[in-house]
């Protein structure tokens, strides 16, 4: 197999280079890099020009709507990819780890991007601020896709979840994707590439690949490119002080080396349901993907009188691990992906067992199930104890990126909270305990140097994601150390390939810009109720202001008869008079939604088929007896629901008093028919 390059819509060939990338459990050559040159500010080019033009011509829906093909095409070809993850040392369980997650993070990004993203091209950040007192001078933060390419560098130790987790949040941005695969492993990561060519989803230029080395790609970046890289900590380095990075300010995220803690809280017994959680936890980290992951737990920080019996149970768990051929459904671990990184990982323990001892593994003698110890890159989980946790450095420094932990006593919550920080930034770090109260401490003391915290304990076990696993609605990511990038965490991750820009202007503007209608903006008298039109024909401040009512004592006392609400301020005069926002009976809030409905509903058969929610309500005033309402409704944004024959329409409603001042103001959400029902329908 020849591991080729994806470039500007042509797959390079070329003769093989370089040594065979080898098997990890029995060292047979699977593939072999191919020599093909590469015209890299081509590549560029070509991203920008062609991918990105496509991209942005379409909408956040649209383009959520590839992501779901792409996943479900994806899903056709677990099989293969399973197959031939074996080949990187994954087990079964480290591939679904790898492939499912990736294939699942596409489709959270999928459904994220409908329902928290508009079904246009311009993102709104936030709200509007008011920058003048007449109301005619807002701001406004809008996000719009980067017009560069995206160069995504990936690690050897998840190729296909990697590739799929950067991937999916560079194209709902709108913005094409150049990726690196690692070497060791892009054989998987080249078969998951091919299939998503093949599934024919994506428009062009929009995804190449480069398989082999960036050769002089970074000369030619721009401002508007972005690179997204996921390694060790010194080629992030040089990586980040290239010059054109560095004087062309393009944007540059990382993720990188990080010795994550898990700590054992002092409220913790041996036997307690808790205790055995952090075991389970600890082992966990230490055999999946044999520890090389970049969130796998490096530190386990536990109360010093606990030591002994925490050493004692995780040397029990660890030596009934079933470690060899990934292939054998009773293995629990594989071998490290190749004999370079089981060398790597050699060279790192010799220097941690300088300060540290092995309480478990180390040079043990392996006899791996159904493979040979020599010729696969198999490694015994090694269990360290560092008895001095304050002189330690070693541990707070090197990262064995292997099945490889240690055990670090603390003697009080600020020591362990100081142990943990020692790592200079880390992606994750877990929090085993049953009190709340140390957790919150633990975490707020945690927090400034970790990207994620996860605080486990009996009431959540059975529902833990676990220590080791990032989650495409949470960020990942960790400070300093950890690289200090910030990737996924929802729609978060997409910002990251969008200029955020402020704009200033009057609402109209606004509303141009953003496709959102403004409050102060022009209402647009539709000429019929805006209820009576469809969905396709509905116009941004198409608006309906209704008559007036009066609200009357007896409006009053006939709803709290009905609904059961005797709140005094509403029925007691006198105790309503001593309530200082008050001062005499007021109508319910929820009567004035209820009457506004009533004002303006359009009651005849429409396109309108549902009202699902109200968002945003505020009561601004009260309201008397013998007030007079009337209602003001604008439509306000509009997001077809792509082939369900309907979209959703939000409203913007307030609620005015005789005075013309705001009483109540809030969003009517509602579904509206595509285009207008037939007659022998209805
Ligand atoms: P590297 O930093 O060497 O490689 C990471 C990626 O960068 C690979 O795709 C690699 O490509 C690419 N790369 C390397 N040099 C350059 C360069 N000069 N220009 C552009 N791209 C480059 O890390 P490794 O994968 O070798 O892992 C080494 C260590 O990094 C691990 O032992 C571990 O400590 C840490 N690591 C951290 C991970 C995390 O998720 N945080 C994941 C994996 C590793 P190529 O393979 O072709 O060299």
């Amino acid at each position: 197999m020849l591991v080729e390059s994806f470039i500007e819509g042509r797959w390079t060939s070329g003769d093989a280079a370089g040594e065979p990338l080898r098997d990890a459990t029995d060292g047979a050559a699977v593939a072999q890099m191919s020599a093909a040159p590469i015209d890299f500010a081509a590549a560029l080019e070509h991203a920008r020009s062609v991918g990105g033009a496509a991209l942005r011509a379409l909408t956040f829906h649209e383009r959520a709507g590839i992501l779901k093909s792409l996943a479900k095409a994806l899903g056709a070809h677990k099989e293969e990819l399973y197959s031939l993850s074996y080949r990187t040392g994954a087990t079964k369980h480290d591939s679904w780890l790898d492939i499912d997650g990736g294939i699942a993070t596409l489709f959270v990004y999928a459904s994220k991007g409908v329902r928290e993203m508009p079904n246009g091209r311009v993102y709104i950040d936030g709200a509007t601020e008011q920058l003048s007192k007449s109301g005619k001078f807002l701001g406004q933060h809008i996000c719009v896709p980067l017009e560069g390419a995206a160069v995504h560098i990936n690690a050897f130790n998840f190729p296909v979840w990697g590739m799929l987790e950067k991937l999916a949040p560079t194209l709902l941005a709108g913005v094409p994707a150049i990726i690196k695969p690692a070497t060791s492993t892009a054989y998987l990561a080249e078969l998951l590439f091919r299939r998503i060519i093949e599934s024919g989803v994506l428009p062009a230029g929009a995804v190449q690949l480069i398989c082999g080395s960036v050769g002089n790609l970074f000369d030619h970046l721009q401002a508007q490119d972005v690179v997204a890289f996921t390694g060790s900590a010194s080629t992030a380095s040089v990586l980040r002080r290239h010059a054109a990075v560095a004087e062309r300010s393009v944007r540059f995220t990382a993720e990188t080396d990080s010795l994550n803690s898990s700590i054992l809280g002092d409220d913790v017994r041996p036997g307690s349901p808790e205790f055995e959680l952090f075991i389970r936890e600890v082992v966990r980290e230490m055999s999946v993907k044999a520890g090389q992951k970049c969130t796998a737990i490096r530190k386990a920080i536990v109360p010093a009188v606990l030591c002994e019996p925490v050493l004692e149970a995780l040397r029990g768990k660890l030596a009934q691990l079933v470690i060899g051929d990934p292939r054998l459904e009773a293995v629990n671990m594989g071998p490290l992906a190749s004999l370079a990184q089981r060398r790597e990982v050699r060279a790192q323990l010799a220097r941690l067992t300088a300060e540290a001892t092995v309480a478990f593994g180390g040079e043990l003698a392996l006899h791996p199930t159904g493979a040979d110890a020599e010729r696969g890159a198999f490694l015994a989980p090694t269990l360290l104890h560092c008895s001095d946790a304050r002189a330690a450095r070693a541990v707070q420094t090197i990262e064995a990126f292997g099945p490889v932990c240690t055990v670090l006593p603390y003697a009080s919550a600020d020591e362990a909270i100081a142990l943990a920080r020692r790592g200079g930034g880390s992606l994750v770090a877990s929090v085993v305990s049953a009190d709340d109260a140390l957790a919150a401490r633990l975490v707020t003391g945690l927090a400034p140097f970790h990207g994620r915290i996860l605080v486990v304990n009996a009431a959540c076990a059975a529902d833990s994601t676990g220590h080791g696993s990032p989650l495409p609605h949470l960020v990942h990511g960790g400070p300093g150390r950890a690289g200090g990038g910030e990737e996924l965490g929802g729609i978060r991750g997409v910002l990251h390939y969008m200029q955020r820009t402020a704009v200033q202007g009057t609402p109209d503007l606004l509303t141009a810009v953003t496709s959102r209608w403004v409050r102060g903006a022009r209402q647009r008298d539709p000429q019929e109720h805006p209820f009576r039109i469809p969905f396709a024909a509905l116009v941004i401040g198409d608006s309906f202001n209704s008559g007036e009512r009066e609200v009357t004592l007896a409006d009053i006392e006939r709803f709290a008869a009905l609904s059961g609400d005797h709140f005094y301020a509403h029925m007691d005069e006198a105790a309503a008079r001593r309530n200082p926002l008050f001062g005499g009976r007021v109508a319910h809030g929820y009567f004035l939604i209820a009457a506004a409905a009533g004002l303006f509903v359009e009651p005849e058969f429409g396109p309108v088929l549902a009202n699902y929610g109200i968002d945003a309500l505020r009561f601004v005033k009260p309201v008397k007896p013998g007030d007079r309402i009337r209602v003001r409704i604008s439509c306000k944004e509009k997001s077809l629901r792509a082939g369900a024959g309907y979209g959703e329409v939000r409203w913007d409603a307030e609620i005015i008093n005789q005075d013309g001042a705001v009483v109540a103001s809030y969003d009517v959400l509602t579904m509206v028919s595509e285009r207008a029902i037939p007659d022998q329908v209805a």
